[in-house]
């Protein structure tokens, strides 16, 4: 790697196996950037437990896989600096650093704190509304506090916990270590960006020198990929299909897939807007404008479509398959690992230095 490309960070949660959502969204465009900047990619497992400390046997398990996948794509441990987040403790310390000039009214301004929270509360205690308010002791006392409020429920609900508030924070740290130029990102992540620039700043002006540099946001197209019943592919909707998907149950997927419910014979003029089918061959066929064609014009069923489709996508799942099984029996995940934790190491401890002296710890 040279050291005069622009850094780029970014980082990735061990909550699951990535699917097509993912590499559409992202992960496609990692590919891209380790060939033009000096790239950071971390698999981000603290970051998983500030939503699932409760889910938190799977985190090694779901790095194992995650390094596994990644590299089956094609990033390459020798182009960039793959790591793990907790291998790399200045991560942490810096993030004990920054909370000291961040407020906490930022933090409960930022718009996905309350939607996520909101939703995390609601998915653990679905259905048990009643029961909260038969509990004993705190549970109880929220359910008749805040009643119908569902904000303030959630506020105040044991899912609300320190490092979920705080998780910009962290973020901060893993961008601010790394002198990043650039960080990849969706128009609807900037404002969690802007934060991060927020805290630089703030940062540099409190200890009055100039330690953090503020990143930019560097804007990737990626379409976003539906999921097997049109609603955005989610792990939390079980509507996905893996990157390494099995041959029978990618054809099982795709034959699921959510289509226009007004074309029910072959020759039904169809509306591929909204066809989750014709959003896959967008994605896999480079022909998919003479396909949407012929749907438009009812010279094609949706079974043909569905068929070339399942062709088309086992053609690349099975070629991942294939590359994924090989470096499974190939690569040592944590050797990988710790050579791009002590890589990364080496840069973040120089930045944890300054940024400690500045704050007049050294
Ligand atoms: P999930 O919704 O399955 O939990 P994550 O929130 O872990 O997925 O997503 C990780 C990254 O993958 C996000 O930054 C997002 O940009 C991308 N991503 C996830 N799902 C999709 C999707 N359906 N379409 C496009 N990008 C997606």
């Amino acid at each position: 790697m040279e050291n005069n490309k622009p850094v780029v960070v970014s980082g990735a949660r061990p909550t699951g196996r990535l699917h097509l959502g993912n590499y559409w969204g992202t992960l496609r465009n990692w590919l891209d950037l380790q060939n033009k900047y000096d790239c950071y990619f971390f698999v981000a497992d603290w970051h998983a437990l500030t939503t699932g400390a409760d889910k938190s046997e799977n985190i090694a398990e779901n790095t194992r896989e995650m390094v596994l996948d990644l590299m089956a794509l094609g990033l390459d441990p020798a182009k960039c600096v793959l790591f793990r987040q907790s291998d790399v403790k200045e991560h942490a310390e810096l993030t004990l650093l920054m909370g000291m000039v961040t407020p906490i009214s930022w933090l409960l301004r930022n718009p996905t704190f309350k939607e996520q929270l909101q939703e995390l509360h609601k998915a653990k205690y679905k259905g048990q509304e009643d029961k909260m308010k038969k509990a004993e002791g705190v549970t109880k006392q929220l359910a008749e506090a805040h009643g119908e409020d569902a904000e303030a429920t959630a506020l105040h609900s044991d899912m609300a916990v320190i490092g979920f508030l705080g998780y910009p924070v962290l973020m901060a740290a893993d961008i601010l270590l790394y002198d990043a130029k650039f960080v990849p990102i969706g128009k609807d992540q900037l404002p969690h960006l802007e934060l991060t620039r927020d805290m630089a700043r703030r940062f540099n002006h409190m200890f009055g020198a100039q330690v953090l540099n503020e990143p930019e946001p560097l804007f990737t197209s990626s379409p976003l990929v539906p999921g097997l019943d049109g609603r955005k592919m989610s792990k939390s909707y079980g509507n996905t299909i893996f990157l390494g998907e099995e041959a029978k149950s990618l054809e099982a997927k795709v034959k699921k897939m959510y289509t226009d419910p007004l074309k029910v014979k072959l020759d039904d003029k169809g509306h591929p807007e909204g066809c989750v089918v014709c959003a896959f061959h967008k994605l896999y066929n480079p022909d998919w404008q003479a396909r949407e064609t012929e749907c438009r014009e009812g010279k094609t069923g949706c079974g043909a479509c569905k068929k070339q489709l399942i062709e088309l996508m086992e053609k690349e799942v099975g070629g991942f398959r294939a590359r994924r099984a090989e470096l499974a029996a190939s690569v040592d995940v944590e050797k990988v690992l710790a050579d791009g934790a002590a890589r990364a190491r080496a840069v973040a401890s120089k930045k944890m230095a300054a940024a400690s002296k500045a704050a007049g710890l050294i």
